[in-house]
């Protein structure tokens, strides 16, 4: 059960954040009113002329986002639980999720209708509690009735169309969810369901106490805090239930936190938890990283008392090491202000200030003094003092993990298969290193501090042949990141052509220096990844390589990665047709494990084939190993192309390979890739093959330029 509720909560957390676009426009609009309303009005007077003002109503844009917020998450919440749901519990039969959130929809809209006509307030932010709740339930009820066997109208798509199948077969379920949802609505009403005015009596008995409105002070941070730790917007839960714990200015109650702008100007600076102490806990504590990164990027909104993006981004949602200040800090600030209010140090003029008022000019304007502003700056010392500690916390324990979390999410980022999710948008720890990771990778690669390894292959009679250039991206703290993972993230991040075209250029380059020492007779091999053949101008980017560094396109052999499935598409067929009409030598890379390697042989020429790193390595005690290795060098032989072996680390693996017929051999036997002054001095200890190897090793005919394969 324990389990169900987490996923409960976190459906509830994700539907909050795929709405903050709608959120942040709302709230965008509302910092523009506000700034407006503070301006003074000839400034803005073209709002003043009827046209403009009518067609600038911008209440327009805040009802059309927070007007229809609940309707949103009411769908979104069934939508984000029943796919938690199938993924947990891999279920068969699955709902298709428009019926989900269409469910759910209708369920939220019985409710509404029963309690009162429709209204924005009822659609907006003021049901959100009763969307949570109704999203919830829908998607558990629409779950359980799908599998009750005699709602069922129809057995199987058969001859249907499977969109009217399962609009027919998920008819009676729908109807099911709604009309008990209509009884439910009914019977609520009848026994008065928890109405807007849940804590009126707390708010009464505290107003006849004399401690009571700053008790209520403390409650409503308490309310507040503990929704938005569930990821729960908690100022729209206390305005919608918990009005009664704020009075109107001139309640008799004027010098208290019960006024609502007091309570936003002098306990939530920064946003819900007094944030912009811990964002200056951050910025002045934390030096580079994740927390760093989302500090910067909160930075400006925070100003405005709009913290969504640390409270979703850091995460302060759903993260225990943050809970205590969290909670603490509103409650202390709300204390203290009363004490000073007591005191005499502040007191409040009644003027109303909008809530995105940032900061020292709100506690001003509040208290029409100097003070106000003062009072702020000190609540913004005391919170970030109070944030410090735990902010090194948090700090010292993601450095302490970051090793281990970070093995982790590499292997989970690297084994995830074709079809996978892109990595950077995964939820939980491993996206989130996956994202700042890719972070990193585009600031490396802006910095161009990515290099590239060469690793020397020899043929038969142990002459140096060519080199392997290889990826290499030495992380300013996890040290050597693997280039497959580089390479995952830059395909990820829709980077892939840039970083492709940048190994390319480099490879050639470097390629012309060896040759002005002369090493023309070695091939320099680059990796290129199917994600890359989407890339309709990398043959010309290559053409272009080749006249600028004075290469013959028999210098360069393209390796295309097998780890992923090439996509069959025209425009990949365009790519590898233009790329073989350079006259390039093309090698297909791990051979045999791959998605359809002998298939890839009747899609484009190859000159070579590379055979898995994964049977050449288990050679010698696999047989079922060296049986695979002797059909493909005969597939070699057939197709008269060279086999190359790799991952050759002892010379038994490499006499064994070579007895089978492989011809060419790379791997830690002969060398580690090196870097390029260390492969230089390489070449000079083991004098490469002259003349070129297409003459001096295995004979292969292979068509040149010969596009694809007929
Ligand atoms: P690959 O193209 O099959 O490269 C061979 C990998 O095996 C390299 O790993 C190399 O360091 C490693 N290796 C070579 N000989 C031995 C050996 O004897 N024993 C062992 N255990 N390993 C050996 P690396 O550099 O980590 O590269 C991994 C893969 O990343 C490459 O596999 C390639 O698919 C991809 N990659 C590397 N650089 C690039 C690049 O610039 N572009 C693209 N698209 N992919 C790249
Ligand atoms: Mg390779
Ligand atoms: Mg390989």
């Amino acid at each position: 059960m324990g389990e169900r509720v987490r996923l409960w909560l976190l459906a509830v957390r994700d539907a909050f954040i795929i709405l903050l676009p709608v959120t942040f426009i709302g709230v965008v609009v509302m910092v523009l009113q506000a700034l407006l309303s503070l301006s003074a009005p000839q400034r803005v007077s073209f709002l003043s002329n009827p046209v403009w003002s009518a067609s600038l109503n911008l209440e327009l844009l805040v009802a059309a986002t927070h007007g229809i917020f609940s309707v949103c998450l009411v769908a979104i919440v069934a939508i984000r639980l029943d796919r938690a749901l199938v993924a947990r519990h891999g279920d068969d039969d699955e709902i298709p999720e428009w019926y989900v959130g269409l469910s759910a929809l209708v369920n939220f809209m019985v409710f509404t209708l029963v309690r009162a006509p429709l209204s924005v307030a009822s659609l907006g932010y003021d049901s959100m509690l009763s969307a949570m709740l109704i999203g919830v339930a829908s998607a558990e009820a629409l779950r359980a009735l799908v599998r009750v066997r005699g709602l069922n109208l129809v057995r199987a798509p058969c001859d249907t169309e499977v969109l009217f199948y399962d609009s027919i077969r998920l008819c009676l379920p729908l109807m099911f969810s709604a009309v008990t949802a209509f009884m439910l609505a009914h019977l609520l009403c009848a026994v008065g369901s928890p109405g807007p005015h849940l804590l009126r009596p707390l708010a009464q008995w505290a107003q006849m106490h004399h401690a009571g409105v700053w008790l209520c002070s403390v409650l409503a941070t308490q309310v507040n805090q503990i929704f938005w730790f569930f990821g729960v917007q908690g100022s729209h839960v206390l305005s919608a239930y918990g009005s009664d714990l704020f009075l109107p200015f001139g309640a008799g109650y004027d010098n208290t936190l019960a006024y609502r702008p007091l309570f936003n100007g002098f306990v939530m600076l920064g946003g819900s938890g007094a944030t912009l102490g811990l964002l200056l806990a951050i910025l002045l504590l934390v030096r580079a990283g994740p927390q760093r990164r989302v500090g910067l990027l909160s930075l400006l909104s925070s100003l405005f008392n709009i913290n969504e993006t640390l409270l979703f981004g850091l995460p302060l949602v759903f993260r225990p090491v943050y809970l205590l200040p969290f909670l603490l800090v509103p409650a202390v600030l709300a204390g203290l202000t009363g004490l000073a209010v007591q005191l005499g140090l502040i007191a409040f003029t009644g003027r109303y200030v909008p809530w995105t008022t940032p900061p020292v000019i709100s506690g001003w304007l509040l208290t029409g003094s100097w003070r106000g502003a003062a009072w702020q700056l000190a609540e913004l010392a005391l919170s970030t003092a109070m944030y410090w500690p735990f902010v090194l916390r948090a700090e010292a324990r993601r450095v302490r993990d970051q090793g281990r979390a970070f093995a982790a999410a590499t292997q989970a980022i690297l084994s995830d298969e074709a079809g996978r999710m892109p990595a950077i948008r995964l939820q939980g720890q491993v996206g989130m290193i996956a994202r700042a990771l890719w972070a990193d990778l585009q600031a490396d690669l802006k910095r161009n501090v990515l290099t590239l390894a060469y690793q020397p292959k020899h043929d038969g009679g142990g002459r140096l042949v060519g080199v392997e250039a290889l990826l290499r991206w030495n992380h300013a703290h996890h040290g050597p990141v693997s280039p497959l993972l580089a390479i995952v993230l830059a395909e990820d991040g829709g980077e892939i052509h840039r970083l492709g075209r940048w190994v390319l250029r480099q490879a050639c380059a470097c390629k012309a220096r060896w040759n002005a020492r002369g090493y023309r007779a070695l091939t320099m091999a680059v990796n290129v990844s199917p994600a890359q053949l989407t890339d309709l101008g990398l043959a010309d980017f290559l053409e272009r390589c080749l006249y600028e560094f004075e290469l013959e396109p028999q210098e360069i052999e393209l390796e295309i990665t097998e780890s992923t499935a090439i996509p069959d598409s025209a425009m990949v067929d365009q790519t590898l047709r233009s790329l073989s009409q350079t006259g390039v030598r093309f090698a297909m890379d791990d051979f045999g494990m791959g998605h359809s390697s002998l298939l890839y042989l009747r899609r484009f020429q190859v000159h070579a084939i590379k055979i898995d790193g994964s049977l050449t390595r288990e050679v010698l005690s696999n047989s079922t190993n060296a049986d695979i290795i002797r059909s493909i060098v005969s597939l070699g032989r057939a197709r008269g192309v060279e086999v190359v072996a790799e991952f050759v680390e002892t010379q038994e693996q490499r006499e064994a390979l070579a007895q089978m017929g492989c011809d060419l051999f790379q791997g830690y036997l002969h060398s580690p890739p090196l870097d390029e002054v260390r492969c230089l001095n390489y070449f000079q200890s083991h004098p490469p093959i002259r003349g070129g190897r297409r003459e001096a090793a295995v004979s292969v005919a292979f068509a040149q330029g010969g596009g694809l394969v007929p």
